[in-house]
């Protein structure tokens, strides 16, 4: 049977980077992924946006690990030079009993370590971006766009290089616990042996748990897939800034805001629903929705804006249910050592991804 140091499951930007920092550590790194290549999910259906971290409850892993890696990030796009813009967000009030929310979040954010925020007036808003109807804003200087592309695509070469294998239409269907490590059987039969196993399956991370003996409900490990999607314009171009209403309350998403990419290129989303399947198919009843979340910030007609694509949140927050931070453990205590399962890894997953590896690092125990 093939050995190994450490089984990282999933090449996502989660996985990924994982796989990119533990192969400077160890000489025997394998990551499997069901797909013919990387990012074939959540990594590449989202709005490609670094976030700053205003929003997120102290002391959580989301807060912590979203400033953390925000720095880390752009240290590594600089490094790598990789295609990314620091482009800067205003979270706009268009009403005034909006404005305490801007102010709220203004002092979780300062409270998380964010720095340079500031609350603008209706005149200063419109001398960063004249077409928003707003009341007044939030600045977010530190926000940011990014080619996740690319970034996969060098966090791949970086970890090969290092000598780790990234094994493609590679799916892992069972794990097997053993006195020292782990069993893990591919669809193909192949098993591979390792002490070290690292659960950064995304959408289906609560299944690969269960795989080796951690049922997701008994552990609150069930994830809810919950559809975002978004539409395209193009009245409107190079916009410079991202532009964001005041989040939803319940906490299932940001609202739907401009999303710009590199190209300068502009769309609207993502919405936020529940579904029971996969399927990456728009629904077109959400059209009127979309016209009118946008229509309360900028002028827009119905016809002005048409599908583009969609992702998948891997949430643990139910419908109804309130705020749930990252989960990333080392389940030693529930009798899996250096099992390292990492569920719920929503947004702000992007931003978060080397401090995420970082973490999961520090994780690992080398004297069980
Ligand atoms: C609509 C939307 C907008 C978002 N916007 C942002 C944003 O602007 N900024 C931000 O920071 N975050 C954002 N996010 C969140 C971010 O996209 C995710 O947190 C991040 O991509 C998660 O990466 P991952 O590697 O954990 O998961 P994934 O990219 O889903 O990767 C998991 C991988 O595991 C593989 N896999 C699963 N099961 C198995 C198995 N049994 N065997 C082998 N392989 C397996 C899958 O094929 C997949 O490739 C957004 C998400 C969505 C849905």
């Amino acid at each position: 049977m093939e050995e190994v140091e450490v089984l990282i499951i999933g090449a996502g930007i989660v996985g990924l980077a994982i796989a990119e920092r533990l192969s400077q550590k160890y000489d025997c790194v394998i990551v499997a992924e069901k797909e013919p290549s990387f990012g074939r999910h959540t990594s590449s259906r989202n709005s490609e946006v670094m976030h700053s971290g205003i929003y997120y409850p102290q002391d959580t892993l989301k807060a912590k690990l979203c400033v953390k890696g925000l720095d880390m990030l752009y240290a590594f796009l600089k490094e790598h030079e990789i295609d990314h813009k620091n482009c800067g967000k205003l979270v706009v009030a268009t009403k005034d009993e909006e404005i305490p929310i801007l102010e709220e979040l203004l002092e979780n954010g300062t409270k998380n370590g964010v720095r340079g925020l500031k609350i603008l007036s209706e005149e200063k808003v419109r001398e960063l971006e004249p077409l928003f109807k707003t009341k007044s804003a939030l600045w977010v200087p530190s926000t940011g766009i990014m080619d996740t592309h690319s970034v996969m695509k060098k966090l791949d070469f970086i970890a090969e290089e290092n000598g780790a294998m990234i094994s493609y239409n590679t799916e892992v269907v069972g794990i097997k616990k053993t006195d020292d490590g782990y069993i893990v059987t591919f669809y193909d039969g192949f098993k591979v042996k390792s002490p070290v196993v690292i659960n950064a399956a995304g959408l289906w991370a609560d299944k690969v748990s269960e795989m080796v003996g951690i049922p997701a409900e008994e552990h609150n490990y069930t994830i809810h897939f919950c559809k975002g999607e978004y539409y395209k314009t193009t009245k409107y171009k190079n916009i410079e800034h991202l532009v964001y209403p005041v989040p939803d309350p319940t906490g299932i998403s940001l609202g739907i805001h401009i999303r710009i990419n590199l190209n300068g290129e502009l769309s609207f989303g993502p919405n936020a629903y529940y579904v029971d399947e996969l399927g990456y198919g728009m629904d077109e009843t959400y059209h009127r929705q979309f016209h009118e979340s946008v229509s309360e910030y900028l002028d827009i007609e119905f016809d002005e804006m048409w599908q583009d694509d969609s992702g998948i949140r891997p949430k643990l927050q139910n419908k109804g249910e309130g705020f749930r931070d990252f989960v990333i453990e080392n389940e030693k205590e529930k009798g899996f050592p250096n099992f390292i399962n990492l569920i719920g890894i929503e947004s702000p997953g992007l931003t978060s991804c080397l401090a995420i590896s970082k973490y999961v690092e520090n994780l690992i125990d080398e004297e069980k």
